[in-house]
């Protein structure tokens, strides 16, 4: 069976290096699966730790794992639950095939102090080639947090550029009583969906002096991000007005609507669709 593989295959690697006790069971207490800590041995309680450049490597996936994650998560958030999925599978099948046999347990003889001050000696104490290495190490981790900070902010000014477009949009086709000649936004929006836009339209009434308005505010304006290039903003208004030609012909509606942007290759966002009470 294959696990009675894995368990062989780890056993010959499981002895404590104090006590020389085998402790197969501390791959179920965890020691290959936390790589950051140190452990203790079940049997003599030295504090032991894994030790080989495969624990380096396994860090390594573990912080570009992290990275990927906060870029996927602000650019295609559909995509977070399968890079997660592809994640917890690979790592399961890393740990036991790879981890396990590649390393080694030694005992934990420093305090993280002790351990800090080492690699600062070390780093003073490097060659010219290994200096380079550090610095490039050490640059690339800035270049990836750099990164992730633009992406944020960038998407940020997509959210706030979309929403203040939709303000306006609906406002002006509702100053305009949806008449599309009058808009300024021909080249980002269709005709029928500037008409829809306006909320204030009533059956029958094609002027907008005819209208009363006592009341007309946004309630809620929310935008959200699908992907690099298509987004939606969600907004409600509500409205309370009255035909000045008819007696008892009080209106109030909430109203909820869904505009759907696209951004073409040139990086302009059009309006797609629109959804909502009309
Ligand atoms: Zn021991």
């Amino acid at each position: 069976m294959l696990e009675d593989k894995i368990i062989d295959l780890l056993s010959k690697k499981t002895k404590c290096p104090v006590c020389g006790e085998e402790c197969i069971s501390w791959y179920k207490k965890g020691f290959y699966t936390n790589f950051w800590k140190e452990k203790e041995c079940p049997n003599c309680k030295a504090t032991l730790k894994l030790k080989g450049k495969i624990i380096w490597v396994n860090r390594l996936i573990d912080l570009f794992f992290l990275i990927w994650y906060i870029f996927l998560f602000i650019n295609i958030p559909q995509l977070c639950s399968l890079l997660l999925l592809f994640y917890i599978c690979f790592k399961l099948f890393w740990k036991v095939l790879v981890v396990g046999p590649f390393s080694e347990i030694v005992p934990y003889n420093s305090t993280p102090l002790d351990d800090l001050l080492n690699s600062f000696r070390k780093l003073k104490a490097l060659d010219k080639k290994g200096k380079i290495k550090v610095a490039a190490v050490i640059t690339a981790v800035v270049l990836a947090f750099v990164g992730i900070g633009v992406c944020i902010n960038h998407r940020k000014n997509i959210e706030n550029n979309l929403t203040d477009l939709t303000y306006d949009i609906v406002q002006e086709s509702c100053d305009n009583y949806g008449d599309y000649s009058k808009s300024k936004y021909q080249d980002i929006v269709s005709e029928q969906i500037y008409k829809n836009m306006n909320y204030l339209y009533v059956v029958n009434c094609t002027d907008k002096n005819n209208l009363e308005i006592v009341e007309s505010k946004f309630t809620s304006i929310e935008p959200q991000i699908l992907s690099l290039k298509s987004a939606e903003v969600n907004y409600s208004c509500y409205v309370r007005y009255q035909l000045n030609n008819e007696n008892d012909s009080y209106i109030a509606k909430d109203l909820s609507y869904t505009v759907q942007w696209k951004s073409d290759d040139n990086n302009v966002w059009r309006v797609s669709d629109f959804d909502g009470d009309l």
